[in-house]
């Protein structure tokens, strides 16, 4: 039984989002919100001026690298996703509550040519692409006495609340001490198993979030508690009527999972059910490489570190070892 701790936290702060590039992301976002409010003041004087509000993994602190690929020119993309809500706060009867169309569209000017590419026109928000890969989605909320409500483009006016799900998140964190870490996992792992097969479209960031969360399993090290948590995943889902994946927050009761076709439903069990079993795998394995290997080839990527080649008996002898060299007592001065 080769315990992959070591590997397990290398890995983990390999993928995880570090200080100076959420400062670089930071500084794209801040760039992004002046152009708006910019757009807004020369063109939209009498309207609602628009607010703003992070959301989403950067606030949870479960942003993690993407692996780097290549557009049709060979330049490094690095494919960050931010998502940074406008809000079109109702205070007085001047105030007017435009269409979803309407505050789409005038977003969609507000970021035009800005980075150079045009802007995506999506259903729950404008995404603006920069060239070194990254984007900031914009979702779109208008909030009349507390009430805050989603412009989507496809099922109108959607209550919704992205701060009370961040907060519901960060509380769970304090019961759960690796829970960070293990959504960062299975977010590089949905990045490596998309990267190899385009078509797999695994669950979202925001969905593998409630999954990890519900079924969270403590233990006293990383490469067990992820283990442990998607054997949790796995069988919760695969229990009769059990693919369901319920929003914790605003909208509540409202199942996720909802429109997952047949084929994207499957494909998920399917990816979920060859980590869960490769996780045993290593698990099972005594030398340290080989287990490294099997999760590093079919699950994580090179981004995985590969362990010693060494059996874990073999070390755990040697540590007895050591430990046993340490409990010998010195002998005291003058004998
Ligand atoms: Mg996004």
């Amino acid at each position: 039984m080769a315990v992959l701790n070591k590997e397990y936290n290398k890995f983990d702060k390999e993928i995880k989002l570090n200080d100076s590039r959420k400062e670089s992301l930071k500084k794209s976002r801040k760039e992004l919100r002046k152009k708006i409010k910019k757009w807004f003041k020369e063109n939209k004087p009498n309207e609602i001026k628009p607010k703003f509000g992070s959301q989403g993994s950067f606030e949870m602190n479960t942003t993690v690298n993407p692996i780097v690929v290549k557009d049709d020119e060979g330049n490094s993309l690095k494919k960050y996703d931010l998502d940074d809500g406008v809000y079109f706060i109702y205070k007085n009867e001047e105030d007017t509550k435009q269409s979803i169309n309407t505050w789409h569209d005038w977003i969609f000017k507000a970021t035009e040519n800005h980075t150079g590419k045009d802007s995506i026109r999506k259903t729950t928000c404008v995404r603006v692409v920069f060239a070194n890969g990254h984007h900031i989605d914009l979702p779109i909320y208008y909030k009349e006495d507390g009430v805050i409500e989603l412009a989507h483009k496809s099922k109108g006016w959607l209550e919704s609340d992205p701060k009370e799900f961040y907060e519901w998140f960060n509380d769970k964190k304090k019961t759960r001490s690796r829970l960070e870490a293990i959504v960062r996992c299975l977010k590089a792992w949905k990045n490596f198993r998309e990267t190899n097969n385009t078509n797999l479209n695994l669950p979202s960031g925001f969905e593998l979030t409630i999954l990890a969360t519900n079924n969270y399993v403590e233990a006293d090290n990383l490469d067990e508690a992820f283990r442990e948590t998607v054997k949790a995943i796995d069988a919760e889902l695969n229990r009769y009527n059990g693919f369901k994946c319920y929003r914790p927050t605003t909208p509540s009761n409202e199942d996720v999972f909802e429109n997952y076709s047949e084929t994207r439903k499957s494909n998920f069990l399917n990816t979920l059910r060859s980590l869960k079993n490769d996780c045993i795998k290593a698990s099972e394995e005594s030398n340290f490489k080989i287990a490294s290997e099997i999760l590093r080839n079919n699950q994580f990527g090179i981004r995985f570190p590969l362990g010693e080649d060494k059996d874990e008996k073999f070390k755990s002898n040697s540590l007895k070892k050591s430990l046993g060299a340490a409990m010998v007592k010195p002998k005291p001065y003058g004998y």
